[in-house]
């Protein structure tokens, strides 16, 4: 996109992997605006086009750049191998990011073919179940992968779920290769006295709720006290954070389950408390998602235990982009108007010691042990406690498992059996290769790797042959399941987001798989 190549960490570059965002070099950027045009999700800003709570990513850019880079530490990019691929068949499991990422670096090449199977009726995972609803400019990424609408050799299969409709043995037999993306959708289990309780619920279960999940695991979330507390101070715990806090007219505008705002429009809940068991300068959560709880004015961001944040600045050898973090939540405790209506508390240094109750959730006691200091025992009312330690992987029948690490063990991308050797034909990616980590974008980056990784292995003759009565028996199969396919998938995004636009909303999502036949029912 870039002409003058002034956007950094490229994917060759280190570092990409884990970047929070990327960095414009300003002594090489011609500000010729091509970066703004081509985001498909409107990350690319003219800094005169930044509002005021958004200039501290100025600032980030800056540091960014003050840290040494090492340019001769590229990884060299693959040519696309077109000969050597012809007649390759893929199965990608799982219509996720990771699984479209990799399903179009394959079909650069004209010769080779995808099915891939998603077991829910509609496809892109976490972009639709997972991303919070204020955030459609990242849902946005939908955009790319729309692409494989039109990519040759491509098939969609939706509402087929490898285990029940077709075992992974039938997708090894009848491809030459096997992609599981099937992402990561089971929580961590927090161990602390009294989790077993109503009232402690996993934070992939609340995103769920709020985002209409087809497999609710959550009736209804319990809004009935005034603070609601969340473990872990990632991400996910922000987002889950600001959009419990949001007034129900903002929430309203996304694509939101309506019922899920209903509930947060009638709900007391005024405080949501954050517990990191690190310091300010550990916290998990990056500085964009940061920058994004400074957006609702009627939310104030308290700090807590008082001089945490300026303990942490004092740290020797602090990277200049911790730095810049500290100093936005240093600005933002400052400012905070203790009288606010909603209030969000970053607490640090503090871990869950008991989840209190008799039969259900009335409370958390919570120790913090900041350094050089005695530890202090806190407890918080509350009817809720959110559970956001991250995911892993759930295990597939008949594809190799990492039981202690909760994800699909792999080397390279290709995943290791039980003696850890590659088996042949089989590779992971997403968050079923790593657990919970990483952003869309960082998925982007592990597909093309994957892609490259099975395309050596054709090229070099190590996938073997696809017998004729293999790949029948997968076609058998998928002729007698109930299905649905792109055709489907697109008229029902049309009929959704025709129905938002009469509502000023992007979209109204139908919630249940019944509703989704329905729609499409009449839709033809
Ligand atoms: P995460 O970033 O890995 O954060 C997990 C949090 O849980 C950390 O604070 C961790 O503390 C804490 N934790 C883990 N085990 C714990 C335990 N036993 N007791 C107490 N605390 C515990 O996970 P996440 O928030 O689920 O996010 C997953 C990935 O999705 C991340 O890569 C995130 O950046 C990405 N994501 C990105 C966006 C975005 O870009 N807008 C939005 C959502 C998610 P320690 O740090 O001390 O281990």
């Amino acid at each position: 996109v870039c002409p003058v190549d002034c956007i950094h960490p490229t994917p060759a570059e280190p570092g990409f992997a884990t970047a929070e965002m990327l960095y414009v070099d300003p002594d090489v950027c011609i500000d010729c605006g091509a970066c703004v045009e081509a985001c498909p999700v409107d990350a690319a800003k003219d800094e005169l086009d930044l509002e005021p709570r958004e200039v501290v990513f100025l600032q980030l850019n800056a540091s960014y750049y003050k840290t040494a880079r090492d340019p001769a530490a590229q990884t060299k990019i693959e040519p696309v191998k077109r000969e050597a691929v012809a007649g390759l068949r893929v199965a990608v499991v799982g219509a996720g990011a990771a699984g479209c990422f990799t399903a179009l670096q394959l079909l650069r090449n004209p010769g080779v073919t995808v099915d891939m199977f998603e077991r829910e009726l509609v496809p892109f995972g976490l972009v639709r179940f997972g991303v919070a609803p204020d955030h459609q400019d990242t849902k946005a990424v939908t955009k790319i992968f729309d692409q494989l609408a039109s990519k040759r050799g491509f098939t969609l299969h939706l509402g087929v779920e490898i285990g029940r409709d077709l075992l992974p043995e039938d997708l090894a037999a009848g491809y030459h290769a096997v992609v599981y993306a099937t992402g990561a959708g089971e929580p961590r289990q927090l161990e602390v006295e009294g989790a077993h309780m109503p009232g402690l619920v996993a934070a992939a279960h609340v995103y769920g709720w709020y985002n209409s999940s087809l497999e609710p695991e959550l009736d209804e979330l319990d809004l009935s006290s005034e603070t609601v507390v969340i473990v872990g101070n990632g991400n996910v715990a922000l987002d889950i954070g600001r959009t419990l806090l949001s007034s129900g007219t903002d929430l309203g505008r996304s694509d939101i389950s309506s019922r899920a705002v209903a509930h947060l429009e009638n709900s007391p809940t005024r405080e949501v408390v954050v517990l990191g068991r690190r310091g300010p300068e550990s916290a998990a959560f990056t500085t964009p998602e940061l920058v994004g709880l400074t957006f609702d004015e009627d939310v104030a961001v308290r700090v807590e235990p008082a001089g945490a944040v300026d303990a942490a600045l004092e740290l020797p050898d602090l990277d200049p982009l911790t730095r810049v973090k500290l100093e936005l939540m240093r600005d933002l405790a400052d400012q905070a108007d203790a009288g606010a209506e909603r209030q969000l508390v970053l607490r640090f240094w503090s871990r869950p010691a008991i989840i209190r109750g008799v039969d259900r959730v009335d409370g958390v006691v919570v120790v913090e042990q900041a350094p050089d200091s005695a530890p202090r025992e806190i407890t918080i009312e509350t009817s809720t406690v959110i559970s956001s330690i991250g995911l892993g992987a759930r295990p597939l029948e008949g594809v190799p498992h990492d039981a202690d690490r909760g994800f699909i063990p792999t080397m390279d991308h290709r995943v290791l059996d039980a003696d850890g050797t590659p088996s042949r034909g089989l590779y992971a990616v997403g968050w079923a290769a790593q657990g919970s980590s990483g952003g869309i974008g960082t998925n982007k980056l592990l597909s093309q790797r994957t892609a490259t990784a099975i395309e050596d292995d054709y090229a070099a003759g190590h996938l073997g042959q696809v017998a004729d009565d293999a790949a029948q028996k997968v076609t058998d199969a998928l002729a007698s399941a109930d299905r649905l396919g792109m055709e489907d998938w697109r008229r029902l995004d049309a009929q959704e987001r025709a129905a938002g636009a009469d509502a000023g909303r992007p979209r109204i999502k139908a919630s249940t798989r019944q509703e989704i036949l329905d729609i499409l029912a009449r839709a033809h």
